[in-house]
């Protein structure tokens, strides 16, 4: 065959059978190397000569993604917006990708994933009355293993992409649950997203045939990054083809044509790649580290505030679904593939950091206002002082809640002494109240039990009985002991030597939370790529302290990494340590003063911090999202989300954290990658003060058994508390769920009311990797309920009771349940 190809010209009659697809194209970086202003401007200027073009060709095609662009022109071009309309109608114009822009896959959340595409599509839908079936991310970094799945549920059945392939021009690619979908790789074929069009084109066919079995291929052309688009040139180039004969045939066409085309052909002989598309640039998971602790915040924030909203609804809560609708559309925005992995200018970043602090702080006053619509509906049982605990996650679980034990002025009942004071849940149990702090009634107080999806009302009234003491916290330096762990630090070193865990006898030691400075090597595009790393050693300790109360400890080291140049000043690292006396991890707190700054004159600093494999026969998994993933352990750096974790089959070491996403294994440690300094093209990304958290989690055999997602989402949503008002009077009930999911394997990703209207809906997915039946049920009795995808859309039936709907998934199946609830009076 290869041998035929080669015989044949560009100009002999068998090329007739071969089809080359035109799509036009302009790739659009939203902010990178220009503000958002800029990009408007040279959105309506590509997209008005796009439409012009059209008037002048007939048949001229041009495809485009990203609502947000759409939105944008609608909102300051509206007459090129009504151009563009008519040309989408006519299908000249065509709308692909459904995601809100061509954003990172990576390090966004599960919730962020299903958002894309509900609002992308939605306004596609709303405006335009088109779904985009293809998937359409030619720059993005590279691309998770769930995004086939995700892809479906999103309304898309292909996917086009430049970044992170392998090697084959086209392949079915599968997700982790086994949904597959036809994936196009434009730089196997020879190309890239903004190519010129010339003779190359035709070997491209030949080439693809032989890989593929198809004579059609797609040529996506036009200037792109900065916007520009098909040019005059391209576009009289393609013309010319057209008009003369024994050419392959060329065409304006679109990418939806060119995949239904290829879904007509044998494809017998393309691969199946059951893998995910990384690493491709690795310090895009760590640079611009206060923008990746935003956006975890705004997305954390925002699934929070929709389930206590929705939740307040069934009371008559005004649902602010259009708020909600603007948040998910914002932080989506800033997923753009040069702006959440760290590798724009500064500029942009101040009108990110702007974007997203408003997201969080108007989740934080939905949530107070949801919460407080329901707790004026609670009697608080007499005496002592009441509070609701709401839990936004969908699973029953038990948390410290940090409040004052301040009563209302007005309450004239007995006085609460917060030192001798217990918490009583409805059903009468009591737990333990720790004061800490005696000026302020600062205090601590054991929620147990907080149903899913809902809340329970705690009552802390002073005890009567003895005592609930606090559990044991001992510290004979450097060790620190409780009931559950024997924890012994270094102070030479400011890590923890080892942990012991008492139920097993376990001791987990070799060095956890060990600072490191990893030295990278200068080169080009530093915030892409992590320099190589020749030295690395721990970071300077200056410091400890040790500090104890009541039921706690904590160990504080501090750090310092000198000035490396003029440019730098001493950055300084405090982490402190927090053992509580019950609990079965230890939390961390990470303040960093950064002052070092890039240059391209010697190796810069990286932090890391390190945790020492337990036991040989280790495999490294990292949570993805809608999954975890296995990756290799020889110290590369691989993207993930809320947990990483280093197992052997009799016991492992995972942690939590609260804004990462660089990790790295190798056969003696994990790591995580903490910040960088990076000074391409930002010569400054991340100066000045950052607090992190992780959390070490010791367990007994695998990843599986330390039911590390939940944890994790819990280390990230935190338990939501608001004071009873002492003379409430209402007849809402003092604990509630409004959906809960039986099988542990089966985690919920949101809860929220339907876009439509129509009732409430909750996401879950399968996340152990293992099937499950499931029973979902319900706190208010529907009158129907579908399985939908992520735009809403019926998929199927559910087999809805009164109070449960029966639900079997299959292995990291996600799935979404719309209800239909009864209509308020
Ligand atoms: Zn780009």
């Amino acid at each position: 065959m290869h041998e035929v190809n080669d015989a044949i010209s560009h100009t002999h009659p068998v090329m007739e059978e071969y089809t080359g697809h035109l799509v036009g194209h302009a790739h659009i970086d939203l902010q990178w190397l220009w503000e958002w202003q800029e990009g408007i401007v040279f959105t309506a200027d590509t997209f008005r000569q796009a439409a012009k073009f059209m008037d002048e060709f007939k048949g001229f095609t041009f495809s485009q993604s990203s609502s947000c662009l759409y939105q944008a022109i609608e909102e300051h071009y509206p007459d090129l917006f009504a151009h563009m309309k008519k040309k989408v109608a006519n299908g000249q114009w065509e709308l692909v990708g459904g995601r809100v822009c061509e954003g990172d896959t990576n390090m966004i959340s599960h919730e962020s994933h299903a958002r894309h595409f509900l609002y992308g599509q939605s306004y596609f839908r709303e405006r335009f009355k088109k779904t985009a079936v293809v998937g359409w991310e030619p720059d993005t970094f590279g691309h998770t293993i769930q995004m086939p799945q995700i892809l479906k549920m999103g309304g898309c059945d292909y996917y086009y992409f430049c970044r992170g392939g392998k090697d084959a021009p086209l392949f079915w690619w599968q997700g982790l649950d086994g949904t597959k979908v036809l994936a196009f790789d434009e730089p196997a074929t020879g190309s890239w997203y903004n190519s010129d069009l010339s003779e190359k084109n035709f070997q491209e066919l030949l080439d693809f045939e032989k890989d593929t079995g198809s004579k059609d291929t797609i040529w996506v052309y036009g200037i792109g990054n900065h916007g520009g688009g098909p040019t005059r040139e391209q576009i009289e180039q393609a013309l010319a083809w057209m008009k003369s004969g024994n050419k392959p045939n060329v065409k304006f066409s679109t990418a939806t044509q060119f995949f239904k085309k290829l879904e007509t052909k044998d494809l017998s002989k393309i691969p199946t790649v059951k893998d995910d598309l990384n690493p491709v640039f690795d310090g895009c998971y760590t640079s611009h580290s206060e923008i990746k602790q935003l956006n975890r915040q705004a997305e954390a924030l925002t699934t929070s505030a929709e389930a206590v909203a929705a939740v307040a609804s069934l009371g008559g809560f005004k649902y602010p679904g259009s708020a909600f609708r603007t948040n998910w559309e914002q932080i989506a925005f800033e997923h753009h593939h040069d702006t959440l992995p760290g590798s724009g200018t500064h500029p942009p970043y101040e009108r990110t950091k702007t974007t997203l602090g408003r997201v969080i702080a108007e989740d934080k006053e939905i949530i107070t206002r949801a919460l407080e619509s329901m707790v004026v509906k609670l009697t608080p049982k007499q005496g002592g002082l009441s509070l609701m605990v709401f839990n936004p996650t969908g699973w029953k679980r038990n948390g410290w809640i940090e409040t004052y034990l301040v009563k209302s002025g007005w309450d004239s009942g007995e006085d609460l002494d917060p030192a001798n004071a217990v918490v009583e849940a409805p059903d009468g149990r009591e737990s333990r109240v720790i004061l800490l702090d005696k000026r302020s009634k600062f205090a601590r107080f054991w929620a147990a039990d907080v149903p899913a999806f809902g809340y329970r009302a705690f009552r802390i009234k002073n005890a009567e009985g003895p005592r609930i003491m606090a559990a044991d916290v001992s510290v004979e330096w450097p060790v620190v002991e409780t009931d559950k762990l024997t924890v012994k630090f270094n102070q030479d070193r400011g890590t923890i030597d080892s942990i012991k865990v008492k139920e097993t006898g376990r001791t987990f030691g070799g060095g956890l939370g060990k600072v490191e400075v990893h030295w990278e090597n200068v080169q080009n595009m530093s915030a892409w790529v992590l320099g190589k790393v020749d030295k690395f050693e721990p970071m300077r300790l200056v410091g400890h302290a040790v500090a104890s109360s009541a039921d706690h400890a904590n160990v504080t080291f501090r750090y310092v990494l000198p000035a490396h140049n003029a440019e730098s000043r001493p950055t300084v690292v405090v982490q402190t340590f927090r053992i509580l006396g019950d609990s079965d991890e230890v939390t961390c707190q990470v303040d960093c003063d950064w002052q070092a700054v890039g240059t391209r004159a010697r190796p810069n600093p990286m932090l890391r911090v390190a945790f020492a494999n337990p036991m040989p026969g280790t495999t490294a998994t990292f949570q993805v999202p809608f999954g975890a993933y296995a990756r290799p352990t020889n110290g590369r750096e691989f993207p993930g989300l809320q947990w990483a974790d280093l197992s052997a089959p009799e016991a492992g070491i995972a942690v939590l954290n609260d804004s990462k996403h660089g990790f790295s294994a190798e056969s003696d440690a994990l790591r995580i990658s903490l910040i960088r300094a990076s000074f391409e093209p930002d010569p400054v990304p991340n100066p000045g003060k950052h607090t992190w958290h992780y959390s070490i989690v010791p367990h007994e055999r695998g990843w599986q058994n330390a039911r590390l997602t939940q944890r994790a989402a819990e280390f990230n949503q935190p338990l939501l508390p608001i004071t009873v008002p002492f003379d409430a009077h209402g007849d809402a009930p003092h604990e509630f769920s409004a959906m809960s999911v039986s099988a542990d394997n089966v985690v919920p990703t949101c809860l929220k009311l339907a876009e439509d209207g129509s009732g409430m809906v909750m996401r879950a997915y399968e996340s152990l990797g293992v099937p499950a039946n499931a029973r979902i049920r319900l706190g208010v009795p529907p009158t129907g309920g579908n399985w939908v995808n992520f735009l809403e859309d019926r998929l199927a039936s559910a087999a809805v009771s009164a109070n449960a709907v029966e639900a079997v998934f299959r292995p990291w199946e996600i799935k979404t349940l719309k209800l239909a609830l009864p209509r308020r009076r």
